[in-house]
C-alpha cells in the first residue's frame, strides 16, 4: 500500500468508527471518544503535562491496551489526541507503544493518526454547505 492508499484507507476507518459508535454531531466531545475507549477495553490514564512536546502515548502490552493524555491539555486539543491514538489502537497495535510528540510527525504513521483524527472529528461531509 503506497502512502496515499494508507492514508485514503485511514479516512475510510474514521467514517467507518463514525457510523458504528453514531458520532453525528458536528462536535466530537471527550465523553464520545471516552464511549469508544470503554467498548473496547482501552484505559485512559492522564499524565502531568511536563514533557513539552509530549501530548499522548499509546502501550498496548499483556496488561492491555492504556492511552496516556497529557493532564490539563484544553478541550480541543485533547480531544484530538484521544482521536490520534484510537488511529495506533486500531492500526498499530502491534508496535505495542507509540510516543506522539512533534518531532515524530514526519513518520507516516504519525501523520497518519493525525489524518485519521481529522476526519474523525471534523469529516469531510459535515464541512459542506447546504
Ligand atoms: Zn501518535
Amino acid at each position: 500500500m503506497n502512502t496515499q492508499h494508507y492514508y485514503e484507507d485511514l479516512k475510510a476507518l474514521a467514517r467507518q468508527v463514525r457510523a458504528e459508535h453514531g458520532l453525528s454531531s458536528p462536535r466530537v466531545l471527550p465523553t464520545d471518544l471516552m464511549r469508544i475507549y470503554e467498548k473496547h477495553g482501552i484505559v485512559l490514564d492522564q499524565w502531568p503535562y511536563r514533557f513539552r512536546n509530549l501530548r499522548g502515548a499509546f502501550i498496548n502490552d499483556h496488561l492491555g491496551t492504556t492511552i496516556m493524555v497529557a493532564k490539563g491539555l484544553p478541550l480541543d486539543p485533547m480531544v484530538f489526541t484521544m482521536a490520534h491514538e484510537l488511529k495506533h489502537f486500531f492500526r498499530d497495535r502491534d508496535l505495542g507503544i507509540s510516543y506522539c510528540d512533534q518531532s515524530n510527525l514526519n513518520k507516516s504513521l504519525e501523520i497518519g493518526a493525525e489524518i485519521f483524527a481529522a476526519e474523525l472529528l471534523f469529516p469531510d461531509r459535515d464541512l459542506s454547505v447546504t
